[in-house]
């Protein structure tokens, strides 16, 4: 078993947890927080070890209520390796203190690139990432860009990708974000700095990306334009990304028409959380005139990066190759590329995650 300290539990980090707990070879060694909050109490409901930032906060949590099992020093120590889920800018100053552990960790798309060896994305370059130290999991963005440039990529060549995203305010639980009433370049400067991510996994790729933001908490949507390298058909492309795990293409028939029914689509489904985890491309938008290429793809910023954060476990451990690492997350988690394919009664049998499933130290 691979123990998983996961230091910051908020939006990344609670779903890391409970997919760790899913995996056959991985336990959830305690996950750390800065403050008693409703996040705190579902932890120790799942039967999480919670431990405090520091022996400042451990107070906190006391007088909350709280039983903590130790600080974030005692997880790390205790852990085979970390995810480290604390907000953008935190894992980098969290850096020594793995390194004083001599403790493999995991730091999230917050990040800047050279806060670790390899920027990571399961089905691009996991085996880049085989028995590193450090990792960056690439942000929702260049997760869900990586997944459906690679396949492309491999079959046509990419000539230039051009990309326009349109971003979410911020989580559905993040109430001071915005904008409220408003659509925004953001940044104003091309390319976005997701252009820049992207050749952190990809260095060759020509990519251009815009970036903007709207009154919007459910998911990112991409609007793709490839110019590919040789000709196709929008036929074959449909049926090149529908082969991906991790791509969902959207039939018609689902009359599935933006994130409201996307996600409702999920909850109906028994994802826990709603969650996708799969990129979900319109499959009605995939175009192809001459060698350009076209779609729109929903990212589900909340969820496409935890399954990555389960493979790269697999990688810096070097337990699995990239096949069996990956089969064995979405076999786990029940992920299944169609979001309705293994449709479970949420009712008559949770889904695997929000079951409650195993101990936390199973
Ligand atoms: P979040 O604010 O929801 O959660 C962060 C958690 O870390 C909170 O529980 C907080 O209490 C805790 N924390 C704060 N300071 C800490 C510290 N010093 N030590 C330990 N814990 C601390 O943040 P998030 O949205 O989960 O983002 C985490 C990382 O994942 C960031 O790098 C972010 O850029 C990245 N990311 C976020 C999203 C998203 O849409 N939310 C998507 C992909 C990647």
């Amino acid at each position: 078993m691979i123990h998983v300290g996961v230091n910051g539990y908020g939006t990344i980090g609670k779903r890391v947890a409970d997919a760790v707990r899913a995996q056959p070879d991985m336990s959830v060694a305690g996950v750390a927080k800065t403050s008693p909050n409703f996040e705190a109490k579902v932890a120790l409901e799942r039967g999480y070890p919670l431990y405090a930032v520091d022996e400042d906060r451990t107070d906190a949590f006391a007088e909350a209520g709280f039983d903590v099992a130790g600080t974030v020093d005692e997880l790390v120590a205790e852990s085979d390796v970390v995810v480290d889920a604390t907000p953008a800018g935190i894992g980098a100053e969290n850096a020594d203190l793995y390194r004083e552990h001599d403790t493999p960790a995991l730091f999230q798309g917050g990040e800047d690139a050279d806060v670790a060896e390899v920027s990571f994305n399961a089905r691009a370059n996991y085996e880049a990432a085989r028995g590193a130290d450090y990792v960056r999991v690439v942000s929702c963005n260049t997760t869900g860009l990586s997944r459906l440039l690679a396949p492309i990529i491999e079959e046509y060549g990419v000539e230039k990708a051009r990309i326009t995203l349109v971003r979410r305010g911020g989580d559905p639980s993040q109430t001071g974000r915005g904008p409220i009433n408003d659509t925004l370049p953001d940044p104003v400067e091309i390319p976005s700095h997701h252009g820049p991510d992207l050749n952190t996994v990809f260095p060759e790729i020509s990519v251009d990306t815009m970036g903007m933001k709207v009154p919007a908490t459910l998911m990112h949507t991409h609007a793709v334009n490839v110019t590919l390298e040789s000709e196709t058909d929008a036929e074959s492309v449909r049926d090149l990304l529908d082969a991906e795990s991790r791509l969902f293409v959207m039939p018609p028939e689902l009359d599935i028409d933006g994130a409201g029914k996307l996600k409702e689509f999920a909850q109906d489904a028994g994802r826990p959380r709603g969650d996708c985890w799969e990129n979900c491309i319109w499959g009605d938008s995939v175009t192809v005139d001459g060698r350009d290429m076209y779609c729109f793809q929903a990212i589900h910023q909340e969820a496409d990066v935890v399954p990555e954060n389960v493979d790269a476990i697999r990688a810096v451990l070097d337990t699995a190759d990239r096949e069996d690492s990956m089969a064995l997350t979405e076999d786990a988690l029940g992920l299944d590329g169609q979001i309705g394919q293994s449709m479970r009664d949420p009712v008559a049998q949770p889904p695997t995650l929000a079951d409650g499933g195993r101990d936390a130290d199973d």
